[in-house]
Order: C-alpha cells, then sequence, then structure tokens
C-alpha cells in the first residue's frame, strides 16, 4: 500500500501555535499545540524556534508530507515568501521563512496571512460557489479581513490588501501598534473590548454581551463595525459575507444586530437584497486546515505551472 500523502497546516498565532496534519481528503491525521511565549523571542531566535517545533512535530511522519503551509497573523510579502510585519509576535519581521523552512525540509513549503487562511476554510466548510467576490470580516483582538475575488485570495500591488481593521475613523485620536493614528480597530476590536470591559473588573469577559449589551460602547461598537464591514461591501459588492472571530463566537454576541446595521448601510438594491450573510463556527483548528487546504491548492498550482 502507497503511504498516505500528507499535508502540513500550521497556523502561528499570538497566543498559540497549532500543528496539524491533514490527508488528501481533508481529515485531521494528527495536531498539537503550543503557547506563542515559547516561541517569541526577541533575541531573533524565533524563527528557528518555529521550524524546531514543526520538525519536532513532524517527526517520522515528514516523509509522507508534500506541502506545507504556515499562517502567520503578519502582513506577508507579495511572492509570499517574506514575513514583513508581525505586531503582535516578537522576531518575526522582515524574515525570509519561506527559504528558511525549504532549506530544512525537502517539501514546497508556503506562508499565508492567517485570516485569509480562515475565509479559505470557511469557503470550503460551506462549499460556496467562488464565482462571485466573497468576503470574510474576522472580529478577534483587531478585524481580520480577507477578500476572494475568482477562487483566489486577493494580496494587492505589495501583498498587504484586506487591512479593513486600519481604515482611519474622524475623530479618533488613539495611536495604533501599526503606526498610524485613528485606526477603527483601536476602537472596534477584541482590544477595545477588553479596555473597555476593564471598568467592570468583577465580570468575566465570557458575561460581558449577556450582561452589557444595553451599555453605549456595544452601541457605538456594533456602529462602527457595521460601518466598517459595509463599506467594503458596497465596494465590493460579495455573493456571500462570512462573519466570524473571537468576537463574534463569545455568548451572546448580537449577531443580528450587527447583520441589520450593515444591512442598514448597504447600498439599495444590491448589494443590499442580494448579499447572503454566513457565520462562521470554527474550531480551533480552522487555522491549520485553511493552511493545508491552501497548501494542497498551491502544490497543484505549482505543478501545472511546470508540466
Ligand atoms: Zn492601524
Amino acid at each position: 500500500m502507497m503511504p498516505e500523502r500528507l499535508f502540513a497546516g500550521i497556523d502561528v498565532g499570538g497566543t498559540h501555535l497549532r500543528l496539524g496534519l491533514v490527508t488528501e481528503n481533508g481529515e485531521l491525521a494528527r495536531d498539537a499545540i503550543f503557547p506563542s511565549s515559547s516561541i517569541s523571542d526577541t533575541n531573533g531566535s524565533t524563527p528557528a524556534r518555529i521550524l524546531k517545533y514543526i520538525q519536532l512535530f513532524l517527526g517520522q511522519e515528514i516523509a509522507n508530507i508534500v506541502a506545507m503551509c504556515i499562517g502567520f497573523p503578519s502582513v506577508i510579502s507579495k511572492d509570499r515568501r517574506i514575513i514583513v510585519q508581525t505586531p503582535n509576535i516578537a522576531g518575526l519581521d522582515n524574515i525570509p521563512f519561506a527559504e528558511m523552512a525549504e532549506k530544512e525540509f525537502s517539501f514546497p513549503v508556503f506562508i499565508e496571512k492567517d485570516v485569509n487562511l480562515l475565509l479559505i476554510h470557511d469557503v470550503a466548510t460551506y462549499n460556496l460557489s467562488t464565482k462571485d467576490p466573497i468576503l470574510g470580516f474576522y472580529i478577534g483582538t483587531g478585524i481580520g479581513n480577507a477578500i476572494m475575488l475568482n477562487g483566489d485570495i486577493m494580496i494587492g500591488a505589495s501583498g498587504s490588501a484586506g487591512e479593513l481593521g486600519h481604515v482611519p475613523i474622524l475623530g479618533n485620536k488613539i495611536a495604533c501598534p501599526c503606526g498610524n493614528i485613528g485606526c477603527v480597530e483601536t476602537i472596534a476590536s477584541g482590544k477595545a473590548l477588553v479596555n473597555y470591559k476593564s471598568t467592570y473588573p468583577n465580570m468575566l469577559i465570557d458575561d460581558f454581551f449577556t450582561q452589557h449589551s444595553q451599555d453605549e460602547f456595544v452601541k457605538h461598537f456594533i456602529e462602527l463595525l457595521a460601518i466598517t464591514i459595509s463599506t467594503e461591501m458596497n465596494i465590493f459588492d460579495p455573493a456571500v459575507a462570512i462573519l466570524g472571530g473571537g468576537v463574534i463566537l463569545m455568548k451572546d454576541f448580537p449577531r443580528e444586530w450587527l447583520i441589520s446595521e450593515i444591512r442598514e448601510h448597504l447600498r439599495y438594491p444590491y448589494p443590499k437584497n442580494s448579499v447572503k450573510f454566513l457565520f462562521s463556527e470554527q474550531t480551533k483548528n480552522a487555522g491549520v486546515f485553511g493552511a493545508a487546504r491552501w497548501a494542497k491548492h498551491l502544490l497543484e498550482r505549482k505543478q501545472q505551472s511546470t508540466i
């Protein structure tokens, strides 16, 4: 019997490093998780540490792996070979990671921005047609955004398309870790929510929307998210908009309220009456599955281009 071909999907997040081996049929063969604190280092060893964890994880199955994709919460170069900038993990700026990894391993290694891999996973899970634009909005620490056009991820002229969280808001004077002032994700994101929640020191963050959905802060928060999301939807006229991320997955998050606020701002009659909203019910391994699926897709594309 031929050994099974496996795709490695790696998700480097601000809090966890997740690793998975996925079969040709998209089934998870094995996975592992480590805290990101164990990989992040200010002395320049972060890339080497990530590679070490990957190597240990792959173990003897390394011989069956045909391609790997690694998702980073980073700006990635247009050629998808270099990690340009990573605000939340030390030691991952200007790193030629794909090349470093391909020196270690004998199979192709791809890198991609994490939210793009989440959208790839959601599109596959919902079995969506990719003929028309699909937009993904993932509200976590920041506002993650992915744009899919003709089944491909839109990456822009320099690789950094989809930075929706960094749209400026008039009158907002808060400095953003990106270096600019007034970015929307300084006031409408998981980060902003955690800041506001600190005014209720005895409450668990999980109970926030259950107990405080009537607060002025929440009204403003939902409205800002709706304005931001509807702006991009009016530009792209997507067939489907997928809403996800840790904030939206929180207990009692007002999903219907957010959708009705977004619809308020959508252009009549389209996309107001045509767009379909879906929620991403992602499991913790969504980034791993998205990465493995993208590795398979890019490997096939690479093989076709060399025939
Ligand atoms: Zn910013």
